[in-house]
Formats: structure tokens, C-alpha cells, sequence
């Protein structure tokens, strides 16, 4: 399990396990091997290595390839991350976040001096000119299962595969509450209003920086009516009879497949 600590980040050693990147890909030698030993890969002088915590007592590092080295090949992280179990997926997908977040805030956002200096013992950068302080990015979404007696209601976006639905997803608006946030997403999705919004569980997701908070909600009124360009299609489906739901590393899939559970429960009692 990773601890990620307030102590001072060591500087990249030989003992150390490495993360590689390039671009959006993570380079592996072999299929869901992503931890990489120091003596396996030529460091390079301009390699910007970023402490991700201590894996089993091993320090973790994160470092962006411009090329690919001789012996790896790349995987695609989301493909990469579903092969994960929830510890490694955490990793992975911190190293991935730390690393973005490095590569995107090269400069000051607000005097726009170059962004050398990282604090020492904290992910956050100092501006040596104006003082401002740049931490990693994360966005906030959330992501809701709607229930509606023992059906389930399900959604397909334009980007999804025809036969894949899912469920009512966005991003938290500046100065809203989450719980705010969900009646939103669900009245501009799909038109309907919903009671009885309560938290489940939440995963970060990084494509590129999404930390998703994942609600339960139940159906109040009105009628589907999808929203253009956002909702192709969204339906209620009986528990007996679901469509093509996102895999089960996603918290999209473990949202549907627990309230699947409940309304059994429910059903039987
Ligand atoms: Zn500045």
C-alpha cells in the first residue's frame, strides 16, 4: 500500500522503483509490469523524476520519457489501470496525476515566470517572483446512480460505443456543493429531479485529474428528456435485464453493480 508521508522528498536513487511515462502512455517490459528498477532504463541528465510516496518500504518515482527506451514498450494507462487491484490502481494513478500536473504548470498562472523550484517535502510549486503557489490539479465530479422503484436508469453519451450506457456524470461547478452538484448534472442531463442524494464511495480518475465522488439518488419526477450533445440516449432498465455497463475497476461500474445488490435485497425482504 502506498504511504505518501510529510517527510522531505528524496532525490531519485538506485533502490528506488520508477514509473515511466511517454506522453499519455505508460512503458512497461513486460504486460502489467509498470514499476521499473533503476538498473533497467538509461536516466537521462534532463529526466524530471517526481516522488510518488514508499511502496513496501521502497521509494516510488515518476518520470516522463521522450522517447522510448530500449527493451519497453507502451501500454495505454486506462488499459493498464483496469488490470489493476485497488492499491496498485492508486498508484498508478498518482504518479500519473504528479506528473501531469508537473509537465502543465511549467509556468506562474498569475506573473508567468518559469516554475522551477518544487517544495521540498510537498507536491506544490513556488512562484519565485510573485509568491503564488501551485499545488497539483484535481476536479471534483460526481457520478450518480438513479433509482427509480427496481429499475436503474442508464445513459449513453455521443462519445460511447452504441451499446454501452452508464451513468449521469459531471463536474462540480466553483462554489457548489456536491449534493448540489448531483441535482444539477441530473436535471441538465436528463431532466428529472431526484430526493434522497447519498455519498457511496470515490475514485480518482486520471484523465487527466477527476477525482470522482459517487452518490445514490432516487427518482422524484418528471420525465427523461436527454439533453443535446451531452445524452444520446437514457433509459430506465430493469435490474433483470441491463445493457453493456462500464467494467468493474471503474466506479462507474461498482456504482451500478452495489445498487443492483441493494434492489435485490430489497426485492426479497
Ligand atoms: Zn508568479
Amino acid at each position: 500500500m502506498l504511504e505518501i508521508g510529510t517527510q522531505t522528498h528524496p532525490l531519485p536513487h538506485q533502490d528506488a522503483l520508477y514509473i515511466l511515462l511517454h506522453r499519455n502512455q505508460v512503458l512497461v517490459e513486460s504486460e502489467n509490469q509498470f514499476l521499473t528498477p533503476f538498473t533497467h532504463f538509461q536516466p537521462n541528465s534532463k529526466m524530471s523524476a517526481i516522488y510518488c510516496g514508499k511502496w513496501h518500504g521502497q521509494d516510488i518515482f515518476v518520470c516522463r520519457f521522450e522517447s522510448i527506451p530500449k527493451g519497453f514498450s507502451e501500454m495505454g494507462l486506462r488499459e493498464l489501470l483496469f488490470l489493476q487491484d485497488q492499491h496498485h490502481y492508486i498508484l498508478l494513478s498518482r504518479a500519473h496525476q504528479l506528473s501531469t500536473w508537473d509537465r502543465d504548470h511549467q509556468f506562474c498562472g498569475r506573473c508567468g515566470s518559469p516554475m522551477k523550484e518544487r517544495h521540498p517535502a510537498e507536491h506544490t510549486k513556488i512562484c519565485q517572483t510573485c509568491n503564488l503557489r501551485h499545488y497539483p490539479r484535481i476536479s471534483p465530479c460526481v457520478i450518480i446512480s438513479i433509482r427509480k422503484g427496481d429499475q436503474i436508469l442508464l445513459a449513453r453519451g455521443p462519445q460511447a460505443p452504441k451499446d454501452r450506457f452508464s451513468n449521469i456524470a459531471g463536474f462540480v461547478e466553483a462554489g457548489e456543493t456536491l449534493e448540489q452538484a448531483v441535482a444539477r448534472e441530473i436535471r441538465e442531463e436528463v431532466g428529472l429531479e431526484v430526493t434522497n442524494i447519498r455519498y457511496v464511495s470515490s475514485q480518482p480518475w486520471s484523465f487527466p485529474h477527476q477525482l470522482m465522488a459517487g452518490f445514490f439518488a432516487d427518482y422524484e419526477s418528471g420525465d427523461i428528456t436527454p439533453a443535446p450533445g451531452e445524452i444520446e440516449e437514457a433509459n430506465w432498465y430493469s435490474i433483470d435485464d441491463l445493457p453493456n455497463i462500464p467494467n468493474s475497476a471503474t466506479i462507474s461500474g461498482q456504482l451500478i453493480n452495489l445498487h443492483v445488490e441493494h434492489i435485490q435485497k430489497t426485492k426479497s425482504n
